[in-house]
Order: C-alpha cells, then sequence, then structure tokens
C-alpha cells in the first residue's frame, strides 16, 4: 500500500480554501496554486483558526497513526505536493483505462447490455475537518436491458457526531432533509452496512474476488469515498477493494462505444456530465424515501438522485442499441409514452438512408448547447432539429411540484478571508453550509 502523505495544519486549511473557493466557481488547477492563494490569507489568520486547523491536523495525524514529519512553518513542501499530485493524475488515469477496460471489452460482444452497473450516492450533515457526517447512502443496480433492479438504502444515525459541530449538523439536516442524529435510538452499524454493500454488489457474481467500480457524479467522490473509509476502518478491512468512479467518464465512454451512427454519442466529455446535471428528471414524483418524501425533499433524496442518473443514462443509451423504455424501468413510471413513441418512429424513420445524411449535418453539440440553461425541458441527446416543435412540447416534463427555493439561483459572495469572518469559526459554527443557508435566507 502506498504511504500516506503527511499532512500539517496549513494543508487542511487549503482543503477547506479551496472547497469554498469552488462554491464560489473559482477552481484551482493544482494544489500548490492552492497553496499561494491560502497563503496570505493563512499567515494573517487569527490564533483560534490556526489552532482549529492544528487541531484537525492532529486529530488526523492521530487517527492515521502517521510519526511526526517536519514541515517549513508556511506549509507543505513543493515536492511533496507534487508527489500527490502526481499520484492524483496517475489515479485518473488508471480510472479512465479501467472505465475503457470494462465499457470496450463488454461493448464488442455486446455483453455490455447485461452489464450490471452500480451508482452509489450519499447525503451528510456537515463535513467535520476531513471527515463527512453521513447520513443517508444508496447503491442502485441497473443495466441497459433491464433497466433500474434494486436499490440498497441506509438511512444513517450517525455514529460518531464531532464536538462542535452541532450547529452545521442542523442547518445540514434541513439543507438535505434528513433527520436529526439520534441519542436515544440505537447508532447505525458501519460494520454491518459494509457488509452488505459488499453483498449487493457482488450478486451478479458472488464468486470473484473483486467488487465491481460504483459510479458517482464527481462532486460525491470525496463523500463517497469517505464513507466507504469510514465503514473499512469501523470494520479493520482494506478500502482498494472498492473502486470509487466519476459517473460521466462511464456515461462518455458508454455511449460511445455503443453508438453506431456519427451523430450519436458525446464529442465531449464534458457534456456527458452536463447531461447528467440538466437533471432531466428531477420532479419525477414518489421515488425518493419515506422520509424525505414526508419532509417533501424528495429532490434531496439519495434514492431519487441515483435512480434520475440511471434515467438519465438509459433515456440516451437505450435508443442507441434499440432497447425499448420501458416505464418504471428505464424511464418513471408515469413518464409520458405517446411521445416517447412518436420520438421512436421518427427516430426509425431518420434512420433510413434518405435521411442520413441530413442527421449528420445536425450535431448533438450544437443542438443541445444552445438550450442548455435556458429551459428545463426535455433536450434528449438525440433528439434534433428534424423533430417538429410539437412533438418537442409534448416532451417537456414539466415539473410536477416546484422547489420553494431556486438553490442553483442563490450564488454566494465570495468569502473574503479576513479576521472578521473568523470569529464565526471558534464558537463552533459553520463555514459552509452556514454561509449558504444565511444567504438564502437574505434572499427569502
Ligand atoms: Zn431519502
Amino acid at each position: 500500500m502506498p504511504k500516506k502523505p503527511i499532512r500539517n495544519a496549513f494543508y487542511y486549511y487549503m482543503l477547506d480554501f479551496k472547497e469554498e473557493q469552488k462554491k464560489i466557481g473559482i477552481n484551482y488547477a493544482n494544489l500548490a496554486d492552492v497553496a499561494t492563494a491560502a497563503g496570505p490569507s493563512w499567515s494573517r489568520a487569527p490564533p483560534p483558526v490556526r489552532s482549529k486547523f492544528e487541531a484537525i491536523a492532529k486529530q488526523e495525524k492521530q487517527k492515521k497513526n502517521v510519526p511526526d514529519l517536519k514541515f517549513t512553518s508556511n506549509g507543505v513542501s513543493l515536492a511533496e505536493i507534487e508527489r500527490q499530485e502526481k499520484e492524483l493524475r496517475d489515479a485518473e488515469e488508471a480510472e479512465r483505462k479501467d472505465i475503457n477496460n470494462l465499457v470496450k471489452l463488454k461493448s464488442f460482444n455486446g455483453s455490455i447490455k447485461y452489464e450490471d452497473i452500480y451508482l452509489m450516492d450519499v447525503n451528510f450533515y456537515c463535513k467535520a475537518g476531513t471527515e463527512y457526517v453521513i447520513g443517508e447512502s444508496t447503491i442502485l443496480r441497473f443495466n441497459l436491458q433491464d433497466g433500474i433492479k434494486d436499490i440498497y438504502h441506509e438511512l444513517i444515525n450517525p455514529p460518531h457526531i464531532p464536538i462542535g459541530y452541532a450547529s452545521d449538523i442542523k442547518i445540514g439536516s434541513q439543507e438535505y432533509g434528513l433527520e436529526m442524529p439520534d441519542d436515544t435510538q440505537s447508532r447505525s452499524n458501519f460494520m454491518q452496512i459494509l457488509a452488505n454493500c459488499v453483498d449487493y454488489l457482488k450478486q451478479q457474481d458472488p464468486n470473484v474476488n473483486s467488487l465491481p467500480p460504483i459510479f458517482t457524479i464527481p462532486d460525491k467522490i470525496a463523500p463517497v469515498q469517505d464513507f466507504i473509509l469510514q465503514m473499512c476502518s469501523k470494520a479493520a478491512e482494506d478500502d482498494s477493494i472498492f473502486r470509487i468512479y466519476k459517473l460521466d467518464t462511464l456515461f462518455f465512454t458508454l455511449i460511445n462505444a455503443i453508438k453506431s451512427r456519427s451523430d450519436e454519442g458525446f464529442p465531449k466529455e464534458s457534456l456527458a456530465l452536463a447531461q447528467l446535471k440538466k437533471d432531466l428528471f428531477k420532479y419525477t414524483p414518489g421515488i425518493g424515501c419515506e422520509t424525505h418524501e414526508n419532509a417533501d425533499k424528495s429532490i434531496e433524496c439519495t434514492i431519487s438522485r441515483t435512480k434520475r442518473w440511471a434515467y438519465t443514462i438509459l433515456d440516451s443509451c437505450c435508443p442507441v442499441v434499440g432497447i425499448e423504455l420501458e416505464p418504471g424501468k428505464h424511464i418513471p413510471v408515469d413518464y409520458d409514452m405517446d411521445s416517447i413513441h412518436t420520438y421512436k418512429e421518427q427516430k426509425r424513420v431518420r434512420a433510413g438512408p434518405s435521411v442520413a445524411n441530413a442527421i449528420a449535418t445536425t450535431s448533438y453539440a450544437s443542438s443541445s448547447v444552445h438550450n442548455e440553461g435556458t429551459s428545463d425541458s426535455f433536450n434528449c441527446s438525440n433528439l434534433n432539429s428534424t423533430l417538429d416543435s410539437s412533438l418537442r412540447e409534448k416532451r417537456t416534463h414539466q415539473p410536477l411540484r416546484l422547489p420553494k427555493i431556486d438553490y442553483s439561483q442563490s450564488i454566494r459572495p465570495a468569502p473574503e478571508l479576513t479576521e472578521d469572518n473568523f470569529p464565526k469559526l471558534s464558537a463552533g459554527r459553520g463555514r459552509g453550509l452556514r454561509g449558504s443557508f444565511d444567504n438564502m435566507r437574505k434572499k427569502k
């Protein structure tokens, strides 16, 4: 196993800084850039802030049982940063290759249609240091032929509540529709949940030693990984048996491997993520768990989210390989089938040689990018301008229940990391969630 990197207070401050900046749309190419940007505010940081991150570093170090190592007083050495970046790049490259191998091999003989794909999503109350306080988890299994097969869902009563995060937890529970951790109820047994996850992942092929990869959207890679790590450390299991991969990479690789025409699939990987983020099935009613349905927070439910990801992929991929979309399996149960049949007729005509040329001229990229962000209507990846406008109208997926607050519109101002902002921290108040919650309240 590779040696775990040594992390000091500045390192955790950088991670926090990077997350905060990401929320306001500032992304750094690498940790060295983060170090440069975060350095000044770190050196100005008041003692409560420094001691907070020193405490995190100390806690993490104890957790990992790593001996003391020297660091410059002002941060991680550049060599260390470069080494970590290389590790990350190598891991990403390995992931891409792994997904490619899986998809290409199975597409070659057509068995990809029957290959079970596992999606995972978690909800967390808050992030305490580097650890996520998880409140709900779902793993979903689907394949192209049968659509969604089953799910493994857990509402989690966190076994460990970090001190000083009570208000963050409350805010997180409101934002994600989670019930508050309950002292009077038994805590979730992470060893048992881990065992259930392994059983669930092994069901297609119980005899193989390796587990199939688990896919999630890029934003959820870190919390999903952390949840698995927490369970593995409770159970003294090796977490390296789990592969947590990016769903958009799979979607892109998959659709391009099974497509038979040049106008199908995605010309760029970013379009696969854009398609997932459009979340066309967002307001599908009744696909959340009981807790989320009762709290009127169905769209935040991990069951609902993983189902919506599966529907998005199935809706794009099944027509490409000629699998009929079956409501309740490939698309939501109450979906407007009339439109889909009309659409299929249209597609059959389009597939004929006489119109093939016309289709080739209308690329997916140009038709969808224009619509993106301007409407919530159903922009199927294969839909192009040969369809008449009435059909387009009919396929519009109307929100059945609009959200009370449009979270996507509450853009947060850049967190100015001045000393004025910091007293909150020493009082145990959250940074991320609390900030956005305050902003939302102001907007009301
Ligand atoms: Zn739920």
